[in-house]
C-alpha cells in the first residue's frame, strides 16, 4: 500500500465530465488499497475570470480581498470532486486551506507556505477517507485567506506530500510528462523519462509552466518523489500505482538517479519580459548604482543587463529587462531619477521573448553557448541580451521569432524526436 498525493490542474477539472474522469483516476488507486490526498485547481479559465473581476471592481485593490476572490475557484472544484467521489461510494471530504490549516506568510497574492498540519489528515487517511484539498490557497498570520501565486496548486500538492510523508506526488495535467520543450510549440519535442530537480527548477523559472517553480524547490528540499503525468489517459485502463516500477510520466529526481545525462535537456521560453533601454548614459562610475538602486527600492526585479561599449568614452547605451507587468512602473522610476542618472532617451518595449537552453551537462562541456549563437545566426535572428549560469544560457530576441528560434535550437542540440 502506498500513500499518494494526486494533483489535477485546471483543464483536468474543466467541467463535470472531466471531474468524473478525475474521480475514476482516484478510484483506481483507492481500489488498489492506496491512501489518497487529491489536490485540485480551479476549472480552466476560472482564475483568469476572477482576477479580471477584481481589476474591474478597482484597478488598485486590497490584496487581502483579491485573495478572497481568486481562492474561490478551488473551493468549487474541491466540493464538486468530493460529491462525485461520494457518488461512487468512496468516503471523501473536502478541505480548504484554512481548515487544514496550510499556513503561509503574509504576502497576499504570492504567499509562501510556512507549515502544514498533517496529523488530522493522516488520521483520516488511515480511516480510509480520501482528502480532497483546494489547491493554491492557505491562511496567513493575519488569519485571512492567502493564495500562492499563479500555478500554485502544484506547490500545495508537493508541500502536502511532504507533510503527510507521501510515497509520491503525481501532477496530472494535459500533457503526459515533461518534454524537451513546450510540446505545443515544437511538434518534435520529446518526453523525458527523468529530469533532475535542478534542471526542472531552471526550466520552470525560465518559463516552462508545467510545474510552478516553488513546487520543484519544495520537492527538492523535502526529497518528495515528483511525477508529471496525463489526466487524459483512460483512468480505468491504467494499472494502479506500483511503487516498485517506474511510472508512466516524467519523474523529477536527483541528478545521480539519471543514467544518461544529456548536455542540454530542455529549452524554455518566457514572454513575461520587457526591455528597457537608456540611450546615451554617462559612462562613469556610479551610474549603474543610480539606475538599479531606485528599481530595487521599488521592488522591481531586473533580470538581464547589457551595457554597450561607448565609442567616444563618455556615453553608452544600457539595456535591461524586467517582468512585463512592471514595465510602466520601471519607466516611471527611471524618469523620476533622470537628473541623477543623466541619459538622453528612455525606450520601453514588450515585443521580446527570453529563450533559454538548460542542462546540467553544461558544467563539464564547453561550446554550448557558441552552438546556440550559431544556430540563431543561421536563421538570421538577432540576439539583444545574454545571461548565463552554470547550467543555462538565456538570450533575449524579438518575440516574432519565438517559434523559429526554439525549433532551430531544438534541432541544433539533437533533441528532436520522431
Ligand atoms: P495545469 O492546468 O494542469 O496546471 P499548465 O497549463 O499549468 O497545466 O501546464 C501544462 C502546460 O505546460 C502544457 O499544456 C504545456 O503547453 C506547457 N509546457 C511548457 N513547457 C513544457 C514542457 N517542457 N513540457 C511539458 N509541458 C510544457
Ligand atoms: N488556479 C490557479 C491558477 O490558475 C492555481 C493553479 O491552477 O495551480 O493559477
Ligand atoms: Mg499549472
Amino acid at each position: 500500500m502506498a500513500r499518494l498525493v494526486m494533483k489535477f490542474g485546471g483543464t483536468s477539472v474543466a467541467d463535470i465530465e472531466r471531474i468524473r474522469n478525475v474521480a475514476l483516476h482516484v478510484k483506481r488507486e483507492t481500489d488498489a488499497g492506496h491512501e489518497v490526498v487529491v489536490v485540485v485547481s480551479a476549472m480552466a479559465g476560472t482564475t483568469n475570470q476572477l482576477i479580471n473581476w477584481t481589476r474591474e471592481a478597482a484597478t488598485i485593490h486590497d490584496a487581502r480581498e483579491y485573495d478572497v476572490v481568486v481562492a474561490s475557484g478551488e473551493q468549487v472544484t474541491a466540493g464538486l470532486l468530493a460529491i462525485t467521489l461520494q457518488g461512487m461510494g468512496i468516503a471523501a471530504r473536502s478541505w480548504l486551506g484554512w481548515q487544514l490549516p496550510l499556513n503561509t506568510d503574509e504576502v497576499h497574492g504570492s504567499a509562501r507556505i510556512t507549515s502544514i498540519e498533517g496529523d488530522d489528515l493522516m488520521d483520516r487517511l488511515s480511516q480510509g477517507q480520501v482528502a480532497v484539498v483546494a489547491g493554491f490557497q492557505g491562511i496567513g498570520p493575519d488569519r485571512r485567506i492567502t493564495t500562492l501565486g499563479r500555478g500554485g496548486s502544484d506547490t500545495s500538492a508537493v508541500a502536502l506530500a511532504a507533510a503527510v510523508h507521501a510515497d509520491r506526488c503525481d501532477i496530472y495535467t494535459d500533457v503526459n510528462g515533461v518534454y524537451t520543450t513546450d510540446p505545443r510549440i515544437v511538434a518534435k519535442a520529446r518526453k523525458l523519462d527523468r529530469v533532475s530537480y535542478e534542471e526542472m527548477l531552471e526550466m520552470a523559472s525560465l518559463g516552462a509552466k508545467v510545474l510552478q517553480t516553488r513546487s520543484v524547490e519544495t520537492a527538492m528540499i523535502h526529497g518528495v518523489q515528483l511525477q508529471v503525468r496525463s489526466s487524459f489517459d483512460e483512468p480505468q485502463s491504467l494499472a494502479p500505482t506500483d511503487m516498485s516500477q517506474v511510472g508512466p510520466g516524467t519523474l523529477v529526481c536527483d541528478e545521480d538517479e539519471i543514467m544518461e545525462q544529456q548536455i542540454v535537456s530542455g529549452i524554455a521560453y518566457s514572454k513575461d519580459e520587457a526591455k528597457v533601454t537608456l540611450i546615451k548614459v554617462a559612462d562613469k562610475p556610479g551610474v549603474a548604482a543610480n539606475i538599479f538602486g531606485p528599481l530595487a527600492d521599488a521592488s522591481i526585479n531586473v533580470d538581464m543587463i547589457v551595457q554597450n561599449v561607448s565609442d567616444d568614452g563618455t556615453h553608452t547605451d544600457l539595456t535591461f529587462t524586467v517582468p512585463n507587468d512592471d514595465l510602466p512602473r520601471a519607466l516611471k522610476v527611471i524618469e523620476a531619477a533622470k537628473d541623477e542618472i543623466a541619459y538622453r532617451d528612455l525606450v520601453g518595449s514588450q515585443d521580446v521573448v527570453k529563450v533559454s537552453v538548460i542542462g546540467v551537462g553544461m558544467r563539464s562541456h564547453a561550446g554550448v553557448a557558441a552552438q546556440m549563437f550559431k544556430a540563431l545566426a543561421e536563421k538570421g535572428i538577432n540576439i539583444q541580451a545574454i545571461t548565463t549560469s552554470e547550467i543555462k544560457v538565456s538570450i533575449l530576441i524579438d518575440a516574432a521569432y519565438t517559434e523559429l528560434a526554439i525549433r532551430a535550437l531544438h534541432t541544433a542540440y539533437g533533441l528532436d524526436g520522431d
